[in-house]
């Protein structure tokens, strides 16, 4: 089924409240392959939501279907009351249009394995960049907003230097201040250490512990750092073929798992 044929009938997406994030029957498939099977999950405002499972789980897949990289065969997806799948056009749900997808992704920031940070441009610029271009933030706000955020993942002092002349780690860092830059609601963090050398690692780990503790951001995070996952997270998913088969605060799903598979995943990882 397409996404067309998947409209949901005309209800309204969920009220925002304290609940951020719903994926409510999401499939997803490529070709033969079911890699999300009428999937539900919620993530409140607020909250730290880590997704463990096997590689293949469709953790990543979750993330770019929140990131409209992909769209569900079936089901919906909404961010903060809005549906990111559908709109509404004269009391109808229709599939989204471009401009109703890019307002509601300005909800949401993500950072990848890659920085993919524009090699050609300054750090301060970097982060400043889209403010300007997309949110229409003044230059001196935007600056002073980078500074801030460059002192945050502590890098003050690399405002004015190329990336190719940082280290993975620091250049990271910057992909982490530029997606708050953008003031998204949530933060997508997707395997974001897994291509560092490890004495970079727990550099970048720091900052984003001292995000999660002292910021009000809702994050959405897929890593195999099992000790991050359990100091950051509110909840715990464990993921198996596309489904989520036990969640629970990370001291329940670490200590105590119920399901074989999680046990299983977890004697492999940590
Ligand atoms: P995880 O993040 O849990 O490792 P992924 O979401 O990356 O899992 O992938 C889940 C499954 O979907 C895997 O079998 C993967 O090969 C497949 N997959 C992911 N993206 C694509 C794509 N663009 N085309 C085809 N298959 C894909």
């Amino acid at each position: 089924m397409s996404a067309e044929s998947s409209s949901p009938n005309a209800t309204p997406a969920p009220a925002a409240g304290s609940e951020l994030i719903r994926f409510d029957g999401v499939t997803k498939r490529f070709g033969s392959n079911t890699v999300l099977n009428h999937l539900d999950f919620t993530v409140d405002a607020g909250k730290h939501v880590t997704l463990i499972g096997p590689s293949g789980s469709g953790k990543t897949t979750i993330l770019r279907l929140l990131m409209t990289l992909l769209k569900p065969d079936e089901g919906t997806i909404s961010v903060d009351g809005e549906y990111l799948t559908h709109e509404e056009k004269n009391g109808k749900l229709v599939p989204a249009g471009e401009r109703h997808t890019r307002e509601v992704r300005k909800k949401i920031g993500m950072v990848f394995q890659q920085f993919n940070l524009f090699p050609n441009m300054k750090v301060l610029r970097n982060i400043t960049e889209a403010p300007v271009h997309v949110l229409g933030m003044s230059k001196d706000e935007a600056t002073e907003r980078g500074r801030e955020l460059l002192d945050l993942v502590g890098l003050s002092d690399k405002a004015d230097a190329y990336p190719n002349h940082l280290s993975g780690g620091q250049q990271q860092r910057v992909a982490i201040a530029r997606a708050l830059a953008m003031r998204p609601k949530v933060l997508l963090l997707d395997e974001v250490t897994s291509a560092l050398d490890p004495e970079l690692v727990a550099g970048v780990l720091d900052v984003l512990r001292d995000i999660a503790h002292t910021t009000d951001i809702t994050m959405l995070v897929v890593t195999h750092e099992m000790n991050f996952a359990r100091d950051i997270s509110d909840d715990v998913l464990m993921f198996d073929a596309g489904r989520v088969i036990e969640s629970g605060p990370p001291e329940k799903i670490f200590s105590e798992p119920e399901h074989e598979r999680t046990r299983e995943f977890l004697s492999a990882v940590l």
